[in-house]
């Protein structure tokens, strides 16, 4: 059975991740990432489509059999980062921890999964994200003192009230 050109097969994963920020965000990232919707080995193993019944084709991927695709396919770390991270946001155990996908990924990358997180995060763009949050104290993000600060004067306070 012929392929769907990119464009149709495009449109057909979008048709059916439609409304589900989660699935839009993983079809979001493959398309941006502009590696596997190209390979006919992933596009043969993962993708279904239903072109018979559906007019135009709707398309949709295998996600779950993202981790036994990679077991054999040759591609670069990154691009099997890319993804497994496509899979856990469409909702798939990607059979690897966050921190291992996230940490090796260039700065293209990078940009595409933030913006697949922000999209997923901001429900699709309906609901805006809040300025990063930052410690009263030190003006650090990660940070641990003013959780401290807050026990300890709490703390003190209940002590001072009892004598
Ligand atoms: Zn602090």
């Amino acid at each position: 059975m012929p392929t769907l050109a990119l464009n149709a097969l495009v449109a057909g994963l979008e048709a059916t991740a439609a409304s589900t920020p989660t699935d839009e965000a993983a079809v979001a990232l493959l398309v941006a990432h502009d590696h596997w919707l190209h390979r006919p080995d992933f596009v043969d193993c993962l993708v279904m489509t239903d072109r018979e019944r559906c007019s135009p084709p709707v398309a949709w991927i295998y996600w779950h059999e993202v981790p036994a695709f990679l077991a054999d396919a040759p591609c670069s770390s990154s691009e099997a980062a890319v993804l497994r991270i496509a899979a856990s946001l469409a909702g798939h155990d990607p059979q690897r921890p966050l921190a291992e996908l996230l940490s090796g990924l260039d700065d293209t990358n990078a940009a595409h999964v933030a913006d697949a997180l922000a999209h997923v995060l901001t429900r699709g763009g309906r609901r805006p994200l809040p300025p990063p949050w930052k410690c009263p104290d030190c003006g650090r993000t990660y940070c641990v003192c003013s959780r401290r600060r807050t026990t300890g004067a709490s703390a003190r306070a209940v002590e001072g009230a009892g004598r």
